[in-house]
């Protein structure tokens, strides 16, 4: 007989968008420790809800109530199936979504778009703390290197270190 683990060993759920070039820079994120974020690897250890925008396309009045409607239900079925302690934002740079929301010439506008993702992940913090005051938030912003690529990790709203 082996021993009951001390208890699930779920910890967060990941909130992003669909965008394909942010997919594999966010999983190694995740994967690696992160000061201010999470002290180990959580790799097998969160959940995952992936919608275009991220937090942009759950507090945007331009997408549908639906999106915002389908985010929570899932928030509240992983809290009950995984008993996860926590949601991770992360928006980023250069995103379509957000252009889609607030006009298409926003994602090439650096400082325009970044107030516009700062306010999406505040307004879903508060949106947070009225649902699930329990649920420890952090956000974060994934942006362009000169070269392109995303490796410009900054954050937005700090949270509980997931341990
Ligand atoms: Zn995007």
């Amino acid at each position: 007989m082996t021993a009951r683990p001390a208890g699930p060993p779920f910890k967060a759920m990941l909130l992003s968008c669909f965008d394909p070039r942010i997919q594999a820079p966010i999983a190694s994120w995740m994967m690696r420790s992160v000061p201010g974020s999470h002290a180990t690897s959580l790799r097998g250890q969160y959940s995952q809800f992936t919608i275009a925008g991220g937090a942009v396309g759950i507090t945007a009045s331009f997408f549908p109530e639906a999106w915002r409607q389908t985010f929570w239900d899932n928030f509240a079925t992983t809290i009950e199936l995984h008993g996860i302690k926590n949601l991770v934002a992360v928006n980023h740079s250069n995103c379509g979504s957000c252009g889609i929301a607030f006009g298409k010439d926003v994602p090439n506008d650096p400082e325009r778009e970044r107030k516009i993702h700062i306010e999406s992940v505040t307004e879903l913090r508060q949106a947070l703390s009225l649902r699930h005051p329990d649920i420890g938030f952090q956000a974060w912003y994934l942006a362009r290197d000169p070269a392109g690529r995303f490796t410009e990790w900054t954050n937005l709203i700090p949270g509980p270190l997931i341990g």
